[in-house]
């Protein structure tokens, strides 16, 4: 493994240079305002007069429309949803210098040949381990999300300086920067989301709701437990990993965790984990999301619909209006 800090960044790699932010969403606002606070010339590309034009501008930052955005710009950063990436270039790339540098914050357009970036161009990804706000807070607070670093193209020998010194504008060298592959950064990143953080996750949280109120107990009871507990679990995780969350529960919670764990999480899941695996790598995945969103969204639209309708959110929603503080 190679990682990267402050002491490797290239005093000369994009001194000076104007960064067209394209996006103003959880990433975009996050590396925009990072910048410029890092003292680049940062220009923020929008559609005019969009809710996200007006919260740029009030955040103090220069906006232009995404074509005139990148006009001039050493480096462009695509942080569009990730299916209004493809139409975005197109739109912009006659406009876009020679040798400019393109830069994704998840490689999903350049892994799936959604774009087919121009021969003279670099392409980079730089992706913060972490969601947008953190990227902006942990940088106020003097710390940063870890990055990872990747190039698919380097027209001009200097893309990998020029990644690590955007890395380490918005702060993710003082976290640490991983070399990886576009190709590496997809696979595990959709992987993880499915599998484990968002789709695996949610979905024991919601069956175990399931259990404990057919079984009679309280809803609110049984959301304190699989819901709002959770929390206090993943931090210690986050800590220290599995030793530190042992270090904190009982032994009795111990023993239960060791013994029953294994029962939940069984061999066949871990066979559907590997299956889940290879539809993100032989590209099935992505096929079917590309062909989601041609038909509408309507399929995804109703999932998600389903998922707000559980159970868990009403009562959720009353315990949490308790507890104003938790939202801040
Ligand atoms: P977002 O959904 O929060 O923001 C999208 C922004 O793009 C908004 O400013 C919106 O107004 C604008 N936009 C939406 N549709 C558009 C369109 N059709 N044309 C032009 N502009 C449009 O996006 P995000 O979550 O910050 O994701 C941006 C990139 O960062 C993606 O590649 C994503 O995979 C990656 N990423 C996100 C996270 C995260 O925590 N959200 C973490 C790592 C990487
Ligand atoms: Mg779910």
């Amino acid at each position: 493994m190679q990682i990267y800090s402050q002491k490797d960044v290239k005093k000369k790699a994009l001194s000076g240079a104007r960064i067209a932010i394209l996006g103003y969403g959880s990433q975009g606002r996050a590396h925009a305002l990072n910048l410029k606070d890092s003292g680049y010339d940062v220009v923020v590309g929008l559609r005019k007069n969009g809710d996200s034009w007006k919260k740029a501008k009030k955040d103090g930052l220069s906006v232009a429309e995404p074509a005139a955005a990148v006009k001039g710009a050493k480096l462009i950063a695509f942080l569009v949803p990730d299916l209004a990436q493809k139409d975005l270039y197109k739109q912009v790339v006659d406009n876009v210098a020679l040798g400019a540098t393109i830069l994704f914050a998840h490689g999903f357009n350049i892994q799936y040949k959604l774009i087919k970036p121009r021969k003279d161009l670099d392409v980079v990804l730089i992706a913060p381990k972490g969601p947008g706000h953190l990227v902006r807070r942990q940088y106020e607070q003097g710390r940063g999300v870890p990055c990872l670093i990747a190039v698919s193209q380097d027209a001009t020998k200097s893309a990998f300086d020029n990644a690590l010194a955007y890395a380490d504008g918005i702060g993710g060298t003082r976290g640490g920067v991983i070399k990886t592959t576009f190709a590496e950064e997809t696979e595990t990143d959709l992987f993880g989301e499915q599998s484990v953080l968002c789709g695996g996750t949610t979905e024991l949280v919601c069956k175990g709701f399931e259990v404990l109120t057919e079984a009679g107990y309280q809803p609110e009871v049984a959301y304190y437990e699989v819901m709002h507990e959770l929390k206090l679990i993943v931090d210690l995780l986050h800590e220290g990993g599995l030793a530190k969350m042992h270090q904190y529960v009982s032994e009795t919670c111990k023993y239960g965790d060791l013994t029953r764990g294994p029962r939940i999480v069984t061999p066949a899941v871990k066979r559907e984990m590997k299956k889940v695996l290879k539809e993100v790598q032989n590209g099935k995945f992505a096929r079917q999301w590309i062909a989601e969103n041609k038909r509408g969204q309507k399929k995804y639209k109703a999932l998600m619909k389903k998922d707000l309708a559980h159970p868990i959110e009403k009562v959720g929603a009353k315990l949490r209006a308790r507890m104003p503080w938790l939202e801040a």
